[in-house]
């Protein structure tokens, strides 16, 4: 299978955990033609504009991109990067799988996807302050949207990857039962959307505060979660927590006409330009982007040399415990491939 797929090298550590990532994808046979474009930083020196037009226009026609950290750029008369993408592809769901793989953790059984509506809720930016008397900061408020619409895709979503992926249970987790209108509605959407896939894939319902607690005592629970913009962004760096931390954690940002894989974390400042970055996040990403476009087959085989290479602990970045710099790390995950 063949593809076409945008690379942003990114700022930072960008351009040398994405470039290990390529050469994995190379070792492992994967035949993808990478249209490179700039974003964040090294777009600004380049253009002017954290997110050229031309970058926009490679992403709507490849419709699949890989991005490394970008460097969003302080200072007034800038897009901002992320509202720009998620508004341009309407990105509605934010994918964050996290799986145990690193010893000695306090977990070694957590394999969760979480999934996060990315558009509505509480991010949707309807907030205003209320003057009373003479202070105009009185009183703020802030308003969480859900729509039928909104609901219906990110649960349907949910399902159908829950499928894709061979996952058996689906958690729906919200808060209906304080916020009755907006949370109440997603969840009763959820049991509709559900009912879709009855005898494909279990469906059960947690209160988001009870679900925190569960992921903190017992994660091996949790297969599949789908929840809200809030609790989704909350709980999903709460997941990368229990298995090592955001610098082993993917993300991908799915829409409808494109979407987009990177790594959670940042551009790493302190330790750009050194060669000793874990390129694992993006590599992860990159086979999230495979499971996407159908090549689910060659995503397991990545992540099977991935994950053996960071068990066996011989050959790992510092950040996890060793030595090696980003290219013998790399080696290894190729020789890994088997
Ligand atoms: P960061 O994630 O870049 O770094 C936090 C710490 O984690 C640092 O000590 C760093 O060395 C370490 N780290 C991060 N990734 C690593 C990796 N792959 N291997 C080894 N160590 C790693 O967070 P920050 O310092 O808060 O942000 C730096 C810049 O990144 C900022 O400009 C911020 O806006 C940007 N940022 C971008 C994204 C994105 O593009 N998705 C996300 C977060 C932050």
């Amino acid at each position: 299978m063949s593809l076409n797929a945008t690379l942003i090298p990114g700022d930072g550590i960008g351009p040398d955990i994405t470039d290990a990532t390529v050469r994995l994808l190379d070792a492992a046979g994967a035949k993808i033609t990478w249209d490179r474009q700039l974003a964040g930083m090294a777009a600004v020196t380049a253009h002017g504009d954290p997110i050229p037009d031309a970058t926009l226009e490679s992403i709507k026609k490849n419709k699949l991109a890989l991005k490394g950290p970008l460097e969003t750029p302080v200072g007034k008369g800038f897009r901002s990067i992320n509202v720009a993408l998620r508004k341009t592809f309407d990105l509605y769901a934010n994918v964050r799988p996290a799986k145990s793989v690193l010893p000695g953790l306090r977990f070694n059984d957590v394999d969760i996807v979480l999934v996060r509506e990315n558009t509505e809720g509480l991010y949707i930016g309807i907030e205003n302050y209320i003057k009373i008397g003479g202070d105009e900061r009185a009183a703020a408020q802030s308003i969480a949207v859900v729509t039928r619409f909104g609901a219906e895709r990110i649960h349907r979503y949910a399902f159908e990857l829950a499928v894709r992926l061979g996952r058996k249970k689906v958690t729906l987790v919200h808060k209906a039962n304080i916020l009755k209108y907006s949370q109440g509605l997603f969840l009763d959407v959820g049991r509709e959307i559900a009912k879709e896939f009855d005898g494909r894939v279990a469906v059960e319902e947690r209160i988001v505060d009870a679900c925190a607690m569960e992921l903190v005592s017992k994660p091996e629970r949790y297969d599949v979660i789908v929840t809200t913009n809030l609790f989704g962004d909350i709980l999903s760096d709460l997941t990368s927590g229990l298995v090592g931390g955001l610098g082993l954690t993917p993300g991908a940002n799915i829409g409808k006409d494109a979407a987009i894989f990177e790594a959670v974390h940042g551009t790493a400042p302190d330790i750009a330009g050194k060669g000793v970055a874990n390129p694992t996040a993006v590599m992860l990403a990159a086979c999230q982007m495979l499971d996407h476009a159908g090549n689910g087959a060659l995503a397991s085989r990545i992540r099977g040399a991935i994950e053996s290479t960071l068990r066996a602990q011989k050959t790992v970045t510092r950040d996890v415990g060793g030595t090696a710099t980003t290219a013998a790390y790399t080696d290894a995950v190729i020789a890994a491939l088997g």
